[in-house]
């Protein structure tokens, strides 16, 4: 499976390259480890989401990744667990 180069948020994996793509911090400060999606203002925009929720969300823009649904699916069930908001 291809693991995105470069950063990628933390929570969702989305790769992140213009200054739009990363989240804020509670500063107004660029947060480098979440995406502007995920992360707002220093905060989660989705504090309660779960693992297995999230995986279903992106799951969801598996055509937008070039891929099958179902391939999205496996690839995000190994690749989410990994990231920093969900590794315990
Ligand atoms: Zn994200």
């Amino acid at each position: 499976m291809d693991i995105p180069q470069g950063l990628f948020c933390q929570s969702c994996g989305m790769p992140m390259s213009k200054p739009e793509d990363f989240g804020t911090n509670a500063d107004g400060g660029k947060n480098e480890d979440y995406c502007s999606n995920c992360f707002r203002n220093g905060a989660f925009t989705n504090p309660s989401i779960t693992l297995p929720e999230m995986i279903e969300f992106c799951a969801g823009f598996s055509k937008d990744m070039g891929m099958t649904p179902e391939a999205a699916h496996a690839m995000l069930t190994e690749f989410l667990p990994t990231l920093k908001r969900w590794k315990q």
